[in-house]
């Protein structure tokens, strides 16, 4: 069969694309309009965005389509259904914004459209892979030569630092899992607080380690680990612990949790997804002190640091410990004396986010992640004290980013809810903590100043009184 015409033409098309640029620029014109907006858009789509997402629904084309067409579908019905999450008054789950440089470099690094998983497959990216390790290991203060891998998330960097624990304590007791697989191995302990992430047991049921098997320990009434409730270790066990509740922002007690796991040889796993970020700054830095007793963590970039999506790193002392567990072979595989980065995570081909990683950490420095951590603490204690001060009940101590908040009622605070997320003014998600419905406010943009923490808290106020009228009916 010989190609038809058309095809033809789609290829000389795409070359004039490269040539002429035109495509490219006018998706950089939709960005900035994109960016020029954003700050006063409504926070979350309008029924009438949301309703417009139909045009979308189509049977896959037989044929090319015309590229400006299907860039500017995006700008014109895309774009009004996003989040307004650049905004400054998007407070939902824990979401950040994202640096411009960083943006930046990942615009020009997706034009190199390179593969990190070899050095032989990307130079660029293994030498900035190696640079972020160095430099995430030196502003967590953890041990050197801790190994760093660079993932999707938090959810995959817990799952890798779990696999290399499970892994060695298998090992420390004649079993190789990488050889002899997970059925039938010797059983392992897994001691983890009750206020455990949803992907730290999402983690552990894909290690098999069912719920049943885990020593679940009810936390304290900040969501912290309960030392006083510690059982015995011993070098069979693997202790996670949590830097960063996810409702309250509370650090679990590291110093005595590490030591006594230190002193029986269990493995620890600690989940920062954005509370390790404390550890790099100087207000907040004694809430992570023993974390550096650890044996692996894991740790967002797309939340507290705000890089891009997606973006999260497995931290493991035991550099050898975590290469045996996702190293993959095949001859045509060629390893080199340099960083090979499929060597740490779980993927082989994989987005090279090292790269507007470390245009993000060059980008603000050592000084300015110290400021950007402290500048999300400052806005959420203000969000606190305002919120106080008109009369919510504020549940948690806030020690970092998180404020979580209720009504006098379960009732009132749903309906409460429901009006801040319907009016565009900002947006929170709720969650259940204690048995009753809560409002939680998660401070995670670099935007977001006192004025937009205000007027976000009048939109608390008024949303509460637009409950109330609709409760009196
Ligand atoms: C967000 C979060 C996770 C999951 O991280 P992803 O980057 O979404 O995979 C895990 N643990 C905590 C405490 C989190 O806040």
């Amino acid at each position: 069969m010989t190609t038809e015409p058309v095809n033809q033409d789609l290829w000389e098309s795409m070359r004039q694309q490269n040539r002429d640029k035109a495509i490219y620029e006018q998706a950089a014109a939709y960005a900035f309009d994109y960016l020029d907006t954003i700050v006063d858009r409504a926070v979350f789509s309008s029924d009438e965005a949301l309703k417009q997402l139909s045009v979308f629904d189509e049977p896959l084309p037989q044929k090319p389509g015309d590229v400006p067409h299907i860039l500017e579908m995006l700008h014109d019905y895309g774009a009004p259904a996003t989040v307004a999450q650049g905004g400054g008054r998007y407070f939902g789950f824990v979401n950040g914004n994202v640096i411009p440089g960083s943006l930046a470099a990942r615009w020009l690094a997706d034009a190199w459209d390179q593969n990190a998983a070899l050095h032989v497959i990307s130079p660029i990216a293994a030498k900035l892979e190696q640079v972020c390790e160095k430099w995430l290991v030196d502003l967590f203060r953890l041990p050197e030569d801790t190994a760093a891998g660079f993932v999707s998330g938090t959810s995959i960097a817990t799952l890798c630092g779990l696999l290399a624990g499970r892994n060695t304590i298998l090992e420390r007791q004649g079993w190789d899992v990488v050889e002899d697989g997970i059925f039938g191995a010797p059983p392992i302990r897994v001691v983890a607080s009750d206020q455990a992430h949803g992907t730290v047991r999402k983690a552990l049921a894909i290690l098999g380690v069912g719920r049943n098997n885990i020593e679940w320990i009810p936390a304290d009434e900040q969501g912290r680990f309960d030392v006083d409730r510690l059982p015995l270790l011993d070098d069979n066990t693997l202790l996670i612990l949590q830097a960063g509740n996810v409702y309250t922002g509370s650090f679990d007690p590291f110093v005595p949790l590490c030591a006594a796991a230190q002193g029986a040889g269990a493995w620890v796993h600690i989940d920062g997804a954005f509370g390790l970020w404390a550890a790099a700054c100087e207000q907040t830095r004694s809430l992570t002190d023993g974390i550096d007793m650890a044996d692996s963590w894991s740790v967002d970039g797309h939340k507290t640091l705000n890089s891009p999506y997606d973006s999260g790193i497995v931290l493991c002392k035991d550099r050898s410990a975590l290469v045996k567990s996702l190293q993959a072979s095949g001859s045509y595989i060629q390893y080199s004396d340099q960083r090979d980065g499929m060597l740490y995570t779980p993927e082989m081909s994989r987005r090279a986010r090292g790269i507007e990683l470390w245009a993000l950490l060059k980008t603000l420095g050592r000084s300015g992640i110290d400021a950007l951590v402290a500048r999300l603490c400052e806005n959420a204690k203000l969000f606190g004290e305002i919120l106080a001060a008109d009369g919510f009940r504020v549940l948690n101590d806030i020690v970092f980013n998180q404020v979580m908040v209720a009504c006098d009622t379960p009732e009132l605070t749903l309906s409460t809810l429901k009006h801040i997320q319907a009016s565009g003014e900002c947006w929170c998600g709720g969650a259940q903590w204690r048995g009753e419905p809560v409002i939680r406010i998660s401070v995670c943009s670099w935007v977001t100043t006192a004025g937009d923490v205000r007027r976000s808290a009048r939109a608390f106020v008024d949303a509460r009184e637009t409950a109330r009228q609709k409760q009196a009916g």
